[in-house]
């Protein structure tokens, strides 16, 4: 398992969504692919990932992941990505 969370301390990938400015970040599931490639056993291993969004006050928002990420990603050998979508209720994108 890793863990990622969207930061600006990365060299950019593409910028990002959040409204603050746009400022180039790397998107907290290409951070949490990075934290857990290490763990991963051979080189072609395929991969699921679980990403999930709170505001800051704790709600479940969306997390689907952007088109760069989705198609990098399943270039690394991603097959499912699992996503949540609000409270409860969740997303499923497969390769
Ligand atoms: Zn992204």
């Amino acid at each position: 398992m890793g863990a990622g969370v969207n930061g600006c301390f990365e060299p950019p990938k593409h910028w990002g969504y959040h409204r603050k400015g746009y400022r180039p970040k790397l998107h907290s599931e290409i951070r949490a692919f990075a934290n857990a490639r290490r763990r991963l056993v051979g080189k072609n291993s395929t991969f699921h990932i679980v990403n999930v969004r709170l505001d800051k006050d704790g709600a479940v928002k969306n997390s689907a992941p952007c088109p760069n990420c989705f198609e990098l990603l399943r270039e690394l050998g991603c097959e499912s990505f699992t996503y949540s979508i609000s409270e409860g209720n969740w997303g499923i994108k497969t390769t």
